[in-house]
């Protein structure tokens, strides 16, 4: 059954920058257009696209702002956000159901999505009654130690298109509440959201200036948004190409850089598994989003003494799931983003089937009927993967899961570790005392028990090893404390002229 939403065609938005409080049209001559991934007749949004000079102004009106915005304390700077997050409470079907149009995600995990945002603005609000540092005691008698916490000035933000309001959601809030404006740079294929949320803090009352929206080409106005001297920190996440020649740019400057990128997260199925649970979690983590998320499940590795019983179930679940237009109540998996997605799904299921893993179900472009405008690939499982080809190694970003067998403990963390990346993991079984070694001994930024690979919470730390991602952890305090400078103050009241202090 469609929703009302679907039998409507919307108009077409004309999009415009927001720079200095101000909604204007780029200055580059490149149309940026959005359209919907399950129908790409459909055209939701055009705008011109910002050029080097838009960036330009924006940090310009950035600067103009700093100095109110950095006096504002951080109570009231909460106050605003905590009014955005109230708008964004009224709007959250809107969005989300503009989410699933641009983006393609199904309804409910654009509505999850929304709530993830949401509550991720609502906890930094918080913080603006938080915002302080520590105090210490001294070597030194009737010496006072305390630090204190400074935004950096003018940050860039960079995100990209498979989360588009939770991404940016989780790093200008906190980028706000330390006092920092903000020049946002959303993917170029979801601007239609970027701009909702913009709109959101500009009717919460954020001043103008303090947060400001370029919708341009990456490749043409990235180095700009890095490299430019009044930009004090930059906070990216997207492809490990963009990432590392970001981290570069800002290494060479000297500046704060948090970088997360790509994941290729393994899920252990034990022998004593709970396999109902662990089915629940695999067909979630591995096909949700149609795979496109960091946290995505796109490694499987069994215990040889369950995998069989297990690849049976997983495959007549999986046969269950109906792909379509997210918008359709009854679709369990939507498109791919885009006709470039699509392909490099496609180019690693052939890469997959040449390096000679087993096709167990899947592999092919849908085209017909109500699939023949959209983007869509049908859930894919390639069994018996050698660990050291592409297909074990290499992020495809789509629904495409690379199954391997373990029969020993140290067999399957060495499967879970043979990896370029180390954001996420999962490890489904009883074993308590398993459970906590594989704790110990997987190398990933975040572990999870007898639940799915996905997910992460406002008040915990976000974010991976190894080519996962470089800087400090997003989310909670770490991804508050990035977007802050920190000051340590020494006190001395002892009244005495004799110099106190022999460090
Ligand atoms: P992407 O191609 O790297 O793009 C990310 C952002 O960078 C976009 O806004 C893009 O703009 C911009 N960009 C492109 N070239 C740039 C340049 N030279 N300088 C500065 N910015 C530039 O990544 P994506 O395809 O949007 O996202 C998918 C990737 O993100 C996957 O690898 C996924 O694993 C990763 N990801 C990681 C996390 C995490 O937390 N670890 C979360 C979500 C996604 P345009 O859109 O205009 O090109």
């Amino acid at each position: 059954m469609i929703t009302p939403a679907t039998n409507t065609t919307p108009e077409v938005s004309i999009l415009k920058q927001y720079i200095g409080g101000k909604w204007v049209d780029g200055s580059s001559s490149r149309e940026i257009i959005s359209t919907n991934p399950a129908d790409n007749r459909q055209i939701l949004a055009k705008l011109t696209g910002a050029d080097k000079t838009d960036v330009l102004r924006a940090i310009d009106a950035a600067s103009k702002a700093f100095p109110a915005w950095k006096a504002t304390t951080p109570p009231a700077r909460g106050r605003i956000l905590m009014k955005a997050a109230l708008l964004l409470r009224e709007r959250k079907e809107e969005l989300a159901r503009l989410m699933t149009l641009e983006q393609g995600k199904i309804l409910p995990e654009a509505l999850g999505e929304m709530e993830k945002g949401i509550t991720l603005i609502e906890w930094f609000a918080g913080e603006g009654l938080r915002l302080g540092g520590i105090t210490q005691p001294s070597e030194l008698a009737k010496n006072l130690l305390y630090t204190t916490r400074h935004p950096r000035g003018i940050v860039s933000i960079i995100t990209p298109w498979n989360f588009p309001f939770a991404i940016p959601a989780w790093k200008i809030a906190p980028a706000l509440i330390a006092g920092n404006c903000v020049i946002f740079k959303p993917a170029s294929l979801v601007p239609a959201l970027a701009v909702a949320l913009v709109k959101v803090f500009e009717d919460a009352g954020l001043p103008p200036g303090v947060l400001n929206l370029v919708l341009g080409s990456g490749s043409a106005m990235g180095d700009i948004l890095v490299e430019e001297p009044r930009i004090k920190a930059v906070s990216f996440t997207g492809s490990n190409e963009i990432g590392k020649r970001i981290h570069t740019i800002c290494g060479a400057r000297g500046i704060p850089v948090v970088c997360e990128m790509g994941g290729k997260n393994p899920a252990v199925i034990w022998e004593d598994a709970d396999l109902e649970l662990a089915l629940g979690g695999v067909i979630k983590g591995a096909f949700g989003s149609t795979g496109q998320r960091c946290t995505a499940t796109s490694r499987l590795i069994l215990h040889v003494a369950i995998a069989d019983k297990f690849l049976k179930m997983l495959l007549t679940e999986v046969a269950k799931i109906k792909v379509g237009n997210g918008m359709d109540t009854a679709t369990g998996m939507g498109p791919a983003v885009d006709e470039s997605q699509l392909k490099t799904n496609l180019d690693y299921i052939e890469i997959g089937k040449k390096e000679g893993a087993k096709l167990l179900c899947g592999g092919n472009r849908l085209t017909k009927d109500e699939y023949a405008h959209g983007w869509f690939v049908e859930p894919t499982i390639f069994d018996g993967v050698n660990p050291k080809s592409r297909l074990w190694q290499e992020e495809v970003f789509g629904p495409v899961l690379a199954v391997a067998r373990a029969d020993d403990f140290d067999k399957a963390i060495e499967l879970a570790n043979d990896s370029p990346f180390g954001l996420t993991c999962a490890f489904y079984s009883r074993d308590l005392t398993l459970a906590m070694r594989f704790t110990q001994e997987v190398e990933a930024g975040m572990v999870h028990l007898n639940s799915p690979t996905i997910g992460g919470e406002a008040q915990v730390p976000f974010g991976g090893v190894k080519g996962s991602g470089v800087g400090e952890r997003e989310m909670a305090k770490e991804g508050l404390h990035f977007f802050t400078e920190q000051k340590t103050v020494f006190l001395d009241y002892t009244g005495s002229r004799r110099a106190s202090n022999l460090y």
